[in-house]
């Protein structure tokens, strides 16, 4: 151990060996500070990573923030546009008259839809031109250019019309008829939409509508709500057409039966004069016979009671047959006599309350003599306690008797004859019905006129006037009643009237 070479090696081994143990703890060292340097880089790369992402997810958020309140202004505008175009949609379906039409779009409206301008153009067929109906934003001699302009384009824009849809400044290029810089200038916009308007009926147009705000672009939805105005312009113009037309019908329908009224009542008054000369005719005709038919008759009773010497059988004869007809004839005159002064209001009605069984117990009884004679039932069925009527007591009783009589003569033996009185709908009805030879149909209708008689056997046999139902109808209208008749030939007949209850 003493030897200085071994510890020379010895110190020496341990010199290296401490190297060796310093260089290995080094490199120990080393590799841990490398290992921990890269774990470092690691984190730290992970941390720029997430830093990226965040960045990237900010700008992000801040470009959906931005788009989102993009959409909500988009969407505030479509809002406030539907609103506007709600209140105008209201304001144009209560507009009747066409003129009417375009001063409902107004420019506040306008605004209200996203644009300042606009222009109604529509296409006046007997002119062949387009005429401007609606102008906003524009100046008078603005509006002369734009006129022009689609003067000289007018084919392209009648067109536009037939191809029955909306166009705007966004979708315009791939439309090659229309220069959308030249509309743009010419109408003095940015943007624009131009819509066709479509009545079914009427005249056909476009509403062009623009704006010059350069942040404004025209959307989908803008050319929507257009296309949904020009569709209510269209229905208004037809509704006013409609009303127009409707309206001018009635005018003149009104103005024909003005016309025609006028000339009914002047007809009315024709026929008045001349039923007033007809009876004033009739009166005093029907008096002036009246005077030789009385001496005529009283001649012939004179000449007949043989006090001016005996008379050969057949001039008495013939006497006779002066003085029935004379009779005749005096009871035709009274008869004309008589319809004459109903007719002209001269003949006095005493109105008085009436007990309507009372005239037909009268009336029937009167009758009942024939009835016998000719083997006719007469029968009387008189519903209940009838109330009084209003009535000229000789008036009425001229009724029944007329009708009874006719009702006697037109039966056959064996037949029937019933009166029949009821109260019915505030008035008094009565009907006497028969069941003798009828009336034909065709003769119903002159029945009530002066000396029309029914061309039957009877009446070839038994003479008449033909005055009696006349006589009767004007007694029946003077006491504010109604009188009318059914029958069926062969069969029978009903003749009906009506009184009114006393008040
Ligand atoms: P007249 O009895 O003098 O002919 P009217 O004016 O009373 O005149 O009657 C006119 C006509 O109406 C009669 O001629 C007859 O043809 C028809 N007529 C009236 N009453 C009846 C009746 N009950 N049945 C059938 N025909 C009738």
């Amino acid at each position: 151990m003493d030897n200085p070479e071994v510890i020379l090696n010895i110190i020496t081994g341990s010199l290296k060996l401490i190297n060796i143990l310093a260089i290995a703890g080094m490199a120990i060292g080393l590799f841990f500070t490398i290992n921990k340097s890269r774990e470092l880089q690691k984190k730290s790369d992970k941390l720029t990573r997430s830093l990226e992402e965040m960045d990237g997810q900010a700008k992000l958020i801040v470009r959906t923030d931005m788009e989102l309140n993009k959409t909500q202004e988009e969407l505030d505008k479509k809002i406030s546009g539907l609103y506007a175009l709600q209140r105008l949609s209201r304001s144009l379906s209560t507009t009747l008259e066409e003129g009417q039409i375009f001063r409902r779009i107004t420019a506040s409206c306008l605004e209200e839809l996203g644009f300042e301008k606009a222009c109604v153009l529509l296409w006046h067929e007997k002119e062949n031109k387009f005429i401007i109906h609606l102008s906003i934003g524009y100046l008078e001699n603005e509006g002369h250019i734009i006129k022009s302009f689609i003067d000289s384009e007018q084919d392209k824009y009648l067109d536009l019309i037939k191809k029955e849809r909306a166009i705007s400044s966004t979708l315009l290029q791939q439309d090659s008829q229309i220069d959308k810089n030249k509309l743009s200038h010419i109408f003095k916009v940015n943007s624009f939409v131009i819509s066709p308007i479509l009545p079914k009926e009427g005249k056909k147009g476009f509403l062009f509508v623009g704006t010059d705000n350069l942040d404004v672009a025209v959307t989908a939805g803008d050319e929507e709500l257009i296309t949904i105005l020009t569709n209510q312009v269209g229905q208004a113009i037809e509704n006013a057409r409609l009303f127009e037309t409707t309206w001018k019908a009635q005018q003149e329908l009104e103005k024909k039966v003005e016309e025609r009224t006028h000339e009914l009542t002047l007809a009315l008054e024709e026929v008045k004069k001349n039923s007033k000369r007809k009876t004033d005719f009739i009166s005093s005709v029907s008096h002036e016979l009246r005077t030789p038919l009385t001496s005529i008759k009283g001649y012939a009773a004179i000449l007949l009671e043989e006090k001016l010497g005996k008379l050969p059988a057949p001039v008495k004869e013939r006497l006779a047959k002066i003085n029935l007809h004379s009779d005749e004839l005096v009871q035709m005159v009274n008869g004309l006599l008589d319809i004459a002064r109903i007719e002209s209001g001269r003949a006095v009605m005493k109105m008085e309350a009436q007990d309507l069984k009372d005239i037909v117990d009268k009336t029937a009884d009167l009758i009942m003599i024939q009835c016998k004679n000719k083997n006719v039932e007469l029968v009387t069925d008189l519903k209940g306690k009838l109330p009084a009527v209003t009535g000229d007591r000789t008036q009425l009783e001229r009724v029944f008797i007329n009708l009874l009589g006719n009702a006697v003569k037109f039966t056959p033996e064996k037949g029937k004859i019933t009166i029949r009185a009821q109260v019915k709908n505030n008035e008094v009805q009565v009907d006497i019905s028969d069941t003798g030879i009828g009336i034909p149909p065709d003769a119903l209708q002159s029945l009530f006129q002066e000396f029309y008689r029914v061309d039957n056997d009877v009446n070839q046999q038994v003479k008449g006037t033909g005055l009696g139902l006349s006589l009767v109808k004007h007694i029946i209208e003077a006491h504010k009643g109604k009188i009318w008749i059914e029958s069926s030939l062969g069969k029978g007949s009903t003749f009906s009237f009506t009184l009114p209850l006393m008040k």
